[in-house]
């Protein structure tokens, strides 16, 4: 997501992460922003315009298999540690996928249409493959970490904080560890691969800034942060240190002025890149011969913004 995991192709609300896909639809009222989490900052940094129909006028899209199989990997990786450390193995947690997968739906009934033929029967076939999949992920997840030698301390944590600046964080971190000594261990799980080495810094975006959520929470800078690629089976880590975690509030804080003024003026911007080969946006827009819906906020008078 975003660096792109397969998360990223569905938003979330505003502070959810991305692991549940969202429910989105022309029902759902437009809305000013109020809060940055980690998704939608890498929306905006992406492309502006991408940004807007996500958090303003909230367009629906199409779910992804691969980033519902995520929300369902990440419900099982979750749920694994209520069972005692001995009973928390590999054919258990493959187990779960099944029933994982029908308490999405049965929240999400809409998810169906991803293994539906024309004639709207299920294509068992392909459903099939799909949890085949999935179970792959969860039993590659041993391969690199222990369960049975891990207790988290917190579980799909909602972290939320108010910088100095009034700026609002949110996210959902994967797993929090923290050690005897009190260090924290910040964990995170990709089912997509791991980026190359060139787009590492845009994969660590997101950790940094749980980092810096945690740390104004907790009062200490997290010891490590760890992404963690089921789809690759690979693990990245990164030891943060002060001044960075500084730096990345200051570019937050930038952001976020920046994301105020598009939404003060309504000059949300495209960027095309590769990457809107998976927008669902481009019908509307101009880079594709679109035109986005009517700005739904009222947009302040220009001299007004001149003299800001
Ligand atoms: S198609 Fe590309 S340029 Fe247009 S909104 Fe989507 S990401 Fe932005």
């Amino acid at each position: 997501m975003d660096t792109a995991t397969e998360h990223s192709a569905v938003p979330a609300p505003e502070g959810a992460g991305s692991r549940v896909p969202a429910q989105s639809g022309p029902s759902r009222p437009v809305s000013r922003p109020v809060s940055l989490s980690p998704s939608r900052a890498a929306d905006f940094m992406r492309c502006p315009l991408l940004y807007r129909f996500r958090v303003i006028d909230r367009l629906p899209e199409k779910p992804s298999a691969a980033a519902t199989r995520g929300t369902v990997v990440h419900a099982v990786l979750e749920r694994l540690f209520d069972a005692p450390a001995a009973e928390r193995t590999v054919p258990r947690a493959r187990g779960m996928v099944p029933g994982a997968w029908e308490e999405l739906l049965a929240a999400r009934p809409e998810l169906a249409e991803l293994f539906a033929r024309e004639d709207g029967s299920q294509d068992a076939e392909q459903l099939g493959k799909w949890l085949a999949d999935a179970e792959k992920l969860v039993e590659r997840w041993f391969t690199l970490e222990d369960p049975a030698r891990l207790e988290p301390a917190e579980r799909e944590l909602v972290v939320e904080t108010t910088l100095e600046s009034g700026l609002l964080l949110r996210g959902i971190v994967d797993r929090l560890d923290v050690a005897p000594s009190g260090e924290v261990r910040i964990v995170d799980y990709k089912t997509g691969k791991a980026p190359a080495p060139q787009y590492r810094q845009d994969a660590l975006f997101q950790m940094m800034f749980y980092a810096l959520v945690v740390w104004r929470l907790r009062g200490r800078v997290p010891r490590r942060l760890q992404l963690v690629y089921l789809g690759s089976g690979d693990v990245l880590t990164y030891d943060p240190v002060e001044a960075e975690l500084l730096a990345v509030e200051r570019k937050l804080r930038a952001l976020w002025d920046a994301i105020m003024l598009a939404t003060e003026t309504g000059d949300w911007r495209p960027r095309p890149t590769k990457l809107c080969g998976w927008c669902d946006h481009q019908a509307v827009c101009p880079e594709f011969g679109g035109t986005p819906p009517p700005y739904p906020l009222a947009v302040e008078a220009q001299g007004r913004m001149d003299a800001v």
